[in-house]
């Protein structure tokens, strides 16, 4: 028989390398999932749920107040659904909401938005949440809808956790929304100084996860407005103390069997990916362009720490 031209023998999907470090991927709408999927990732590690409802042009509140409840959790589910169908069954992992109410003020709505002279410091992710359990409670039912479904892939991830307060009190309303949290994954940022020096304490409320985010763990350890281009050039997110947080945050994981993940923008960055996969993070959410480089830069410091340990 003849051979085959080495072109048809050639896998029709790109090869992806086995790396220990997973590598997924950033899914900024649910509609960017389908190309999402496409580059191979293992999964997806950040889809913020409040582009499902800024798609709309409207406030969470306004949004209630004009089609009801019932939509309002429609409108979560399709969003939700649209990423965990197009990944199944790679797990999609799922903020609750995360928009600074300056965000929120554009919007229709936006007047009755509280006004604010530092919203990065103010009202936004689990702080609101917690405060407005009457209004979070509609993306927890949103989650437990997707679980009935059958998408045991997906996963909840809360923003802005400062302490274990935070963390158990979220847990709290997940389980009174119907949720067991022993069943599903789930797990917090980290984005402030307080949450990775008390992660210890963060992880003894049954935490799965715990993923960078390096945007905010930035401005918030160098004391750096990520929007203001003054400073621009002062955000270094390899700064040595943002590295110090994370390096020493990854350990205490290990240690304690959480698993680690970063989803901020440094992910996408040769430098910080060098850093995560030497220290053992168990993930690393990139940018869908930077999915392919990520993938092999990991793979090759996981090499060179193969080959440094056996000389
Ligand atoms: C981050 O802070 O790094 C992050 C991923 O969250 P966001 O950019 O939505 O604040
Ligand atoms: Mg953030």
């Amino acid at each position: 028989a003849q051979r085959e031209p080495i072109e048809d023998a050639r896998p029709k999907t790109p090869v992806k390398p086995m790396t220990a470090t997973e590598v997924k991927v950033n899914v900024s709408i649910p509609e960017a999932a389908e190309r999402a999927a496409a580059t191979g990732a293992d999964g997806v590690g950040l889809l913020r749920m409040e582009h499902m409802i800024l798609s709309t042009g409207k406030t969470p509140a306004k949004y209630i107040a004009d089609n009801g409840k019932r939509a309002y959790v429609d409108q979560l589910v399709e969003g939700m659904r649209t990423a965990a169908e197009e990944f199944y069954p790679r797990p999609v992992r799922i903020r609750t909401l995360d928009a600074p109410t300056d965000e929120f003020r554009q919007l229709e709505g936006g007047d009755d938005e509280p006004k604010e002279h530092n919203p990065m410091l103010g009202y936004r992710g689990i702080r609101r949440s917690l405060d407005t359990p009457e209004v979070f409670k509609y993306e927890l039912e949103a989650f437990r809808r997707m679980y009935e479904m059958g998408y045991d892939n997906v996963e909840i991830m809360f923003p802005l956790v400062n302490d274990a307060e935070d963390v158990y009190r979220a847990k709290n309303l997940m389980q009174e929304a119907g949720i067991d949290p022993e069943k599903r994954q789930w797990g917090v940022m980290v984005e402030t100084p307080a949450s990775a020096l008390g992660i210890e304490d963060m992880a003894g409320a049954g935490i799965d996860f715990a993923s960078f985010g390096t945007n905010d763990l930035t401005q918030y350890t160098l004391a750096v407005d990520r929007n203001n281009e003054n400073v621009a050039d002062r955000f270094d997110e390899l700064h040595p103390s943002v590295l110090k947080l994370i390096g020493d945050t990854i350990e205490t994981c290990r240690e304690l069997d959480v698993k680690t993940s970063i989803c901020g923008q440094a992910g996408s960055k040769p430098q910080m990916v060098q850093f995560l996969a030497e220290k053992g993070v168990s993930s690393i959410s990139a940018n869908i362009d930077a999915v392919r480089d990520v993938q092999h830069e990991v793979k090759r410091v996981e090499q060179r720490l193969i080959l440094d340990s056996v000389r």
